[in-house]
């Protein structure tokens, strides 16, 4: 018997986020070619939007467009979703790992009582068993786990499993009704960015952080600079954050950020036990310390022993003639 697969997407700043194409991958990964994917977009004046991911995925996309969904409330969300899973009864529903996903998620799995596996990185098949792969102890160990039973609930975190293709036959767009519940114990008065990188932290293919090496707000400037040549997004750790250099939403590490880049350039940080924790997963490690000891070198796949302020700009400048 065919089973339906539900994709929770996501929409931030006007763009569908890359963890969505990545979930719909992992969907693909597990499924069997008779199975339905849905993916459930909600958002305000998304249509452009929606119309792009159909692109992803054979099969449909329910799309909520209304005023009232333009900021995310995890109560409305949750009463649409809510309204999805009873009409799909779905065997499995995926969201990425982000602030979104790890609200719902929960909520979900508890309204199924169905099994939930978060922070997934990786997916195998393995005979007729999907094996899923999640870190454990802030990245120090890994656990393979299964599923033994349905309904599922499964986060993935972005940057990890390559995002999905463009399909041939694109996903039928279904105009959903929206109907706002009636008292809602909570409304989202505003939202105030911390952050002006124009690209997400978690989900850059490169990240260039600083530390208390940096020294100043004005120290991170150079980072910045390098960190918009490469189209990657600035990140910290907490002994910068701590001295008031930079805001705690760049924090990176066990209480901070935890990214899994494409490159992730350390600049003035020791390496610490609880940084490691949020990037030690990254493909490659640079690190630039002017001290030749700091415990960062040990996990760095390339060492520069040097001046930030001397060793970035000159990065900048060769990056800039590179990718004239
Ligand atoms: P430091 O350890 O002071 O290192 C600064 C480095 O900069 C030194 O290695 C120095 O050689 C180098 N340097 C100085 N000047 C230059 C220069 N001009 N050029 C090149 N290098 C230079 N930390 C996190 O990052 N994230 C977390 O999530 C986190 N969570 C924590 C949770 C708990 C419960 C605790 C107890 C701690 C946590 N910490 C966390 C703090 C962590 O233990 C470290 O204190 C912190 O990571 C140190 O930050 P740092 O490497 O920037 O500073």
């Amino acid at each position: 018997m065919s089973k339906s697969y539900v994709v929770v997407a996501e929409v931030r700043d006007g763009k569908l986020r890359q963890v969505t194409l990545e979930a719909l991958q992992a969907v693909s990964l597990v499924k069997e070619d008779s199975d339905c994917v849905t993916a459930v977009i909600l958002g305000h004046q998304i249509t452009d939007i929606a119309e792009q991911l159909s692109q992803y995925l054979n099969g449909q996309v329910y799309v909520y467009d209304h005023i009232d969904l333009k900021t995310y409330n995890a109560e409305i969300h949750f009463t649409i979703i809510k309204d999805v899973l009873n009409t799909l009864n779905p065997h499995a529903i995926y969201l990425g790992h982000t602030a979104v996903g790890r609200e719902l998620a929960p909520m979900i799995a508890a309204y199924l009582e169905a099994g939930q596996l978060s922070d997934v990185i990786s997916i195998e098949k393995s005979g007729a068993e999907i094996l899923y792969t999640r870190p454990l102890y802030a990245g120090k160990a890994f656990e393979i786990k299964k599923f033994t039973d349905a309904p599922q609930v499964v986060t993935i975190r972005p940057n990890n499993i390559a995002a999905a293709d463009t399909v041939e036959l694109h996903a039928q767009i279904i105009s959903m009704a929206f109907t706002q519940a009636s008292s809602l114990r909570s409304v989202v008065q505003d939202v105030i960015r911390k952050t002006s990188g124009k690209v997400d932290l978690t989900e850059a293919k490169i990240v260039v952080s600083g530390g208390r090496g940096v020294k100043s707000i004005d120290g991170f400037k150079p980072l910045q600079e390098l960190a918009d040549v490469l189209n990657g997004a600035v990140g910290a750790s907490r002994g910068a954050c701590d001295a008031g250099y930079c805001e705690y939403a760049l924090q990176i590490g066990q209480t901070g950020k935890v990214v899994t880049p494409e490159i992730y350039i350390a600049c003035g940080i020791s390496g610490a036990i609880q940084h490691l924790a949020g990037m030690s997963q990254s493909r490659i490690i640079i690190a630039i310390n002017k001290d030749p000891e700091a415990p960062i070198f040990k996990l760095a796949d390339y060492g520069i022993v040097g001046d930030l302020f001397v060793v970035v700009p000159l990065l900048t400048e060769e990056f800039k003639k590179a990718l004239a």
